[in-house]
């Protein structure tokens, strides 16, 4: 038998779910999308063949519903489901309803999901198969104090993990006793928040981790193959956030040993599908035979499958579809082999100077660079909503070594240009360019060491100003007008807001398609030869001849125009003011703490009285399903505390005040 399905539903949105119908119409199989309200003109929408509306936004009430999606593929035809990751995709109560259904899951037996299901449970079938794992307590007590002694058995540091856990949620390190029990109570709360169950293991905390991970693949006749492993050392908060294939310093003896624990680990469990196992391993020196833990295995596509097709040159994603067909794996064992070396990054809407918040907003414009592939869920115009994860894109370089496949990443992440919501974008080229990632000497901790200098922002470069006014000016040299006089100079006084605070230029269009940029303190910039094409511009600076190209794009809002350039790699964006609205672009918030995006306060740590030091952490909040402290910004007194352990509280509301500055 060839054939698979003649037409299969996509259980997912997103980037997954574009990807997911992009292989299946190579393979010709029709396709059908489903989507929530928010999602009626989404991306996936568009291009799959047909369409169900499942429900309202929340994923709650869309997205995880079994019956609908059930019914969607019934209604439709379609003979089989692809759940994507996350949402229904490790719910073996979904696999179990689909083949009820008569239908076809495609993706793993909802046994073998719910022998991977629960992070202890795992560690104790992999112990039992001959698997190494990390050591630690995964037992059935969750009296604190017991707790507290097993921590200590094991030895500080520990790492204590929601049993049902995933995303990097629900997982706390602890340094010392003393902060065992508050460090519990949040992880303990988290689980439940997340994932309905508050139920802990407790691990020890491998000193300088490396996270690698075998791609594994089954069929529903016996085999099982590996695709080699995956480095997805570099985290913020034990969430990934650049993955690379092959493993940097891995060795053949390294590969040989933990790829066949790979294939163990799913034979134990008569693995059908793509999965994930992943292991710690000791980075403080150099891979080691007996030096890597089986940690969990993912039993679903991995958001990080990119790197591991772009090595290998299989299509996961048509593997997934042709075994749960009943076919044979396409390639033995000794087929496989990996060539050259890859990278992911995740871009995001999170604001990283902003403590990585989430952010939600319409992308104005979104483009990337030919670099790299690019994975996305969205184009220019669509919305981030507040509904779903924030990832913008993935952005998947590959080539011959290490170096170039690093260098094309970070050209990539360079020339990408998103406009409308914060991203990640900058923070991803500095990690990047970071030398310890460069050396492939790094470690988990690796972001939050430099984290300071990662999310480092410089301001706009002159040269940012001078293109972004002349895109206020409306100014194009191919067609002279608004006083680009051939006699002598045209001055324009501007006065943008930059991150908040106003900043003040004159720009002089001067004979001969030059342009001067003056502003105070600073010695002026010449820019020569101008020439604009529709977003781009190219010019070269009068002092010395320096190549200069820039993309600039705008958006409107009610404050005034926004302006973003994107030059040198840096994208920077100005707001010009509307006459009316320019003071209300100026905030001050140096005297109030205000909610960063509608959540829930979980916990206040001040009264009126309180005496509180830059920093100080007044309360913490849940939104988006993470826990964000709610600090200071700067030494004081609290005046008025204007909300309470429980409340909801909206995106922008005062939580705290306090008392104005004696200046
Ligand atoms: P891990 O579970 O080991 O962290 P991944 O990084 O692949 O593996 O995924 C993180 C978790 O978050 C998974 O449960 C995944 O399904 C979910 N997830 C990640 N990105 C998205 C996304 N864009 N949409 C929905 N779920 C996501
Ligand atoms: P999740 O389901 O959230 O992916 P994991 O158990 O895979 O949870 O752990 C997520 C990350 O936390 C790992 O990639 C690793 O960086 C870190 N981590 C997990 N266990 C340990 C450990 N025992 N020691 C050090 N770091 C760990
Ligand atoms: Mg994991």
């Amino acid at each position: 038998m060839t054939q698979t399905f003649s037409k299969i539903l996509i259980a997912n949105r997103g980037e997954i779910a574009a990807r997911v119908i992009r292989t299946a119409h190579r393979m010709g199989i029709a396709t059908v999308a489903v989507y929530s309200d928010a999602d009626a003109q989404a991306l996936h929408v568009a291009l799959a063949d047909e369409a169900v509306h499942i429900g309202p936004s929340p994923a709650s009430e869309s997205y995880l519903m079994v019956e609908r999606i059930i019914d969607a593929a019934r209604a439709t035809g379609a003979q089989a489901i692809h759940p994507g990751y996350g949402f229904l995709s490790e719910n073996p109560d979904f696999v179990d309803a689909v083949e009820a259904a008569g239908l076809t899951f495609i993706g793993p037996s909802s046994g073998a999901i719910r022998a991977m299901g629960l992070k202890d449970a795992a560690k104790d079938l992999m112990a039992r198969a001959g698997v190494p794992i990390v050591p630690g307590y995964q037992g059935e007590s969750q009296d604190p104090d017991f707790l507290a002694a097993e921590a200590q058995r094991i030895g500080y540091p520990v790492l204590i993990k929601a049993r049902a856990g995933g995303g990097g949620k629900g997982m706390r390190k602890v340094d010392a006793p003393q902060e065992f029990a508050e460090a519990l109570e949040s992880a303990r709360r988290e689980g439940q928040a997340s994932f309905g169950d508050p139920h802990v293991l407790i691990e020890k905390y491998v000193t300088a981790p490396r996270h690698i991970e075998v791609q594994v693949f089954g069929d529903n006749h016996g085999q099982v193959v590996h695709l080699f492993e995956r480095d997805c050392s570099l985290q913020r908060r034990h969430q990934k956030v650049i993955e690379e294939a092959p493993a940097p310093g891995m060795t053949d003896a390294v590969r040989r040993v933990m790829t066949e624990a790979a294939v163990k680990a799913a034979e134990a469990i008569d693995y059908s599908g793509a999965g994930t196992i992943e292991f710690i391993a000791d980075g403080s020196g150099p891979l080691r035979e007996d030096g890597f833990w089986f940690m969990e295995m993912n039993t679903r596509l991995q958001v990080e499958h990119p790197v591991t097709e772009a090595v290998t040159g299989v299509d996961l994603v048509e593997w997934q579809i042709r075994v749960a067909a009943g076919l044979r794996l396409p390639l033995a064992q000794d087929q496989l082999a990996i060539t050259g070396h890859a990278f992911e990054a995740r871009l995001y809407a999170e604001d990283p100077v902003n403590g990585f918040l989430p952010a939600t907003g319409t992308l104005e414009h979104l483009s990337f660079s030919d670099a790299a592939r690019n994975d996305t869920g969205v184009r220019s115009g669509d919305a981030i909503s507040p509904f779903y994860d924030p990832m913008i894109a993935k952005i998947i370089s590959h080539a011959p070594d290490r170096e170039s496949a690093r260098r094309a990443l970070l050209r990539a992440l360079r020339e990408t240009h998103v406009v409308g919501t914060a991203t990640n974008a900058e923070f991803l080229a500095a990690l990047a360019d970071h030398p310890g990632f460069a050396g492939g000497t790094f470690d988990t901790g690796l972001i939050g060491r430099d984290l300071e200098s990662l999310i480092a922002e410089t301001p706009p470069s002159d040269v940012h100003v001078a293109i972004a006014a002349l895109a206020a000016l409306g100014v194009d040299p191919g067609t002279p007008r608004l006083g680009w006089r051939l006699w002598g100079d045209a001055v324009h006084d501007l006065t943008f807001v930059i991150d908040g605070a106003p900043f003040s230029c004159r720009l002089a269009l001067q004979s001969g398609g030059h342009v001067c940029l003056y502003r105070e303190g600073a010695e002026a910039l010449a820019l020569t030869g101008l020439s604009i094409n529709e977003a781009t511009v190219h010019a070269r600076t009068g002092s010395t001849n320096e190549k200069i190209e820039a993309t600039v794009r705008t958006a409107r809002r009610d404050t005034g125009l926004l302006i973003s350039v994107l030059t040198g790699g840096i994208a920077r964006t100005l707001l010009l003011p509307d006459a009316r609205a320019g003071s209300a672009a100026l905030v001050d918030a140096s005297d109030s703490v205000v909610a960063p995006m509608t959540g829930v306060i979980v916990a206040l740590d001040v009264v009126v009285g309180d005496q509180v030091q830059e920093g100080s952490r007044l309360g913490v909040m849940e939104a988006m399903k993470m826990e964000t402290a709610l600090v200071s910004p700067r030494i004081g007194t609290v005046s008025e505390v204007l909300c309470a352990a429980g409340d909801a509280v909206e995106g922008g509301a005062i939580l705290v005040n306090l008392e104005a500055e004696a200046s």
